[in-house]
């Protein structure tokens, strides 16, 4: 993980702020070393929630295709985390850089704060986040640390290269989270979690399949009011934005705020009709057909395999 001096100080700066531990932080010497050197922190004792871990590669990934289900779970007092494998330092059409990356990173702290989830932000630069060793030994200790017992993440079919990078480091994670002697310093799992994808359009090499979905009408608008903190991604469309789009006229504003919110709600009223047949499935006709807005799953074929009743326990709404 080479390094910009000043993205690293402003991003470590926001960390720490935010007591918030980064793969990075404690040192230039990589993060095994760095990790290595750090007391790990114990697993948070069972108190008979689940624990959910949501892996996206930008701080607006996980909360994208985390969204509605995470405040379902955080409801019920499941415990849910978003992690973003980079800092999204240059997913802006107008800044990058160390200041990019702090925005971000208080979005995605204002998003979960509205959600009732915790978020991580690690320190890699956006754009370069590769299928490495240390990265693999950062996500097997994080999914470690949160004692995960559901990972969910992106296929690694995706047209973003961190997106299919941080998928297959999180699938390559989801043996050796169980692995005693592969970074001993943090507890393996006892049990393999339930490893989860997120849905998506992509076709090749087979088209997503959805073995889950979850009706999330009743909390669509608490779901919108949560993103919509991302002002940097939706209002002034991230790196392919331009000037036009969220202009300093506060009527313009309030106008472009609607819209986004629109189109943020018709994407998830698109999923319900998209994986309707699997709403029915799972919730029977009536509710299945009247579901206004939705999300689906898949069920990866590493980690443990989920009995149906089991799926009953981790979706118990
Ligand atoms: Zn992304």
């Amino acid at each position: 993980m080479k390094k910009i001096a000043g993205v690293s100080v402003l991003t470590l700066a926001a960390a720490c702020a935010a007591g918030f531990v980064m793969g990075s932080m404690h040192g230039r010497g990589g993060p095994e070393v760095a990790l290595a050197k750090a007391p790990a922190p114990a697993p948070p004792a069972s108190d008979g929630k689940l624990r959910i871990i949501f892996f996206g590669a930008h701080p607006d990934d996980a909360e994208y295709r985390g969204a509605g289900v995470a405040i379902k779970w955080a409801r019920l007092g499941h415990h849910v985390k978003f992690v973003s494998t980079t800092n999204g330092d240059i997913g802006h059409w107008q800044m990058a850089g160390g200041p990019l990356a702090l925005r971000r990173i208080k979005e995605v702290e204002e998003v979960a704060r509205r959600m009732g989830v915790t978020v991580e932000v690690l320190d890699i630069h956006d754009g370069e986040i590769m299928p490495t060793l240390e990265n693999r030994r950062i996500i097997t200790r994080l999914i470690r640390q949160w004692n995960a017992d559901v990972v969910i993440t992106n296929r690694p079919n995706d047209y973003h290269p961190d997106h299919r990078y941080t998928s297959m480091l999180v699938q390559d994670s989801a043996y050796m989270v169980t692995v005693p002697f592969f970074c001993p310093d943090v507890p393996p799992l006892k049990n393999n979690p339930v490893f989860l994808f997120t849905s998506d359009r992509f076709q090749i090499p087979t088209p997503f399949r959805p073995d889950i979905a979850v009706d999330i009408s009743d909390v669509i608008e608490p779901t919108l009011d949560a993103l919509l903190a991302m002002e940097s991604q939706i209002h002034e469309g991230g790196a392919n934005g331009h000037g036009g789009l969220f202009p300093a006229d506060p009527a313009a504003r309030k106008q472009r705020h609607e819209q986004v919110r629109k189109s943020l709600s018709q994407r998830y009223a698109g999923l319900a009709n998209t994986y309707r047949e699997a709403l029915v499935k799972r919730y029977g006709e009536e509710r299945g057909r009247k579901a206004t807005h939705a999300q689906a799953f898949e069920i990866c074929e590493y980690g443990r395999q989920p009995s149906a009743e089991e799926l009953k326990k981790i979706f118990p709404f």
